[in-house]
């Protein structure tokens, strides 16, 4: 049921952590042969308007979206938002204090990295930051390349910016609660993003998505750029079994950085209820 759309419900531009305009992510999209689409840039909403209005110009359909940064259980967890209402204030502030902090978290990075002799990263993550409220763990991998300290970005996170090496400074981000609901508010669906990635054992998985249930929360990502294809198995199952609607993205950042491109992924399984099927399209 409507599962063989091409639907991609999960990238970011630089608003965040991309390094496509929405316009360009539009287009790309587009000539991907993308046929619904979401931007959901890192715990910001800027560039809703003018996703909905690039799409809406390719004659692309298009669902307002957001990635929101958590802490649950100790670790960084992403929640989705699909169909959220770009105007919504709840939501609004609530992003907004989401964001506060990241610049004290980014001089912070630097001070250890400048710790182990790497100089003025602040200043050079900021240059790829093409929204200041907005610096990210990415703009920091970016400048370690450019500096040939690291050979490209997914080195960097082997070697920096994660827990246990320099440049890692843990952070308190919003609730599973808080962002659920400001979803909800919004007249959005919460999505756990790449439940792969997380280093849960299976019992805070369990507790995670039980949780995440009954905030009101009804979709995982089965079919993302940040899974393997067991994964997208792996997934599928824990969809039918928790009763979660079932979502589709590439996570695509920049056409040189991300290994899935807009578009290009394999289809749901026709066992799963996409996400989109909420939706009037
Ligand atoms: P932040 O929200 O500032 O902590 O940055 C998180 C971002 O870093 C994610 O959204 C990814 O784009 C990027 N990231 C995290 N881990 C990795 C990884 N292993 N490889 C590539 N990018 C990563
Ligand atoms: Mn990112
Ligand atoms: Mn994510
Ligand atoms: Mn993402």
């Amino acid at each position: 049921m409507m599962n063989n759309i091409n639907a991609d419900l999960h990238c970011h531009s630089v608003q965040s952590d991309g390094t496509l305009t929405p316009e360009f992510l539009a287009q790309r999209a587009h000539r991907n042969g993308v046929e619904l689409w979401s931007l959901t840039d890192h715990d910001v909403i800027s560039g809703q308007v003018r996703a909905q209005q690039a799409a809406s110009d390719l004659g692309m359909k298009y669902l307002g979206g957001v990635e929101i940064s958590i802490s649950w259980a100790g670790q960084t967890i992403h929640i989705v938002g699909l169909g959220i209402n770009p105007h919504n204030e709840q939501l609004v502030e609530g992003l907004r204090k989401t964001r506060d902090g990241r610049t004290d978290r980014g001089r912070a990075i630097a001070a250890q990295l400048g710790a182990v002799g790497i100089e003025n990263s602040y200043e050079g993550a900021l240059t790829y930051a093409g929204n200041p409220e907005l610096l990210s763990r990415t703009h920091f991998a970016r400048f370690l390349v450019q500096e040939g300290i690291c050979k490209n970005t997914e080195d960097v996170f082997k070697n920096y910016l994660v827990e246990g090496k320099p440049g890692y400074i843990p952070h308190l981000w919003a609730t599973l609660e808080e962002s659920v609901t400001w979803i909800k508010d919004a007249g959005g669906v919460a999505v756990i993003a790449h439940p792969g990635r997380y280093k849960l054992t299976e019992l805070q998985k369990h507790a995670l998505y039980e949780e995440f249930k009954e905030d009101g929360g009804l979709a995982i990502e089965v079919v993302t750029g940040s899974h393997t294809p067991a994964q997208f198995e792996e997934y599928a199952k824990i969809a039918l079994k928790y009763g979660f609607l079932a979502s589709r993205g590439s996570d695509f950042h920049d056409p040189a950085e991300s290994f899935v491109d807009l578009g290009t992924l394999p289809q749901l399984h026709s066992s799963l209820k996409p996400v989109w099927s909420l939706f009037q399209l």
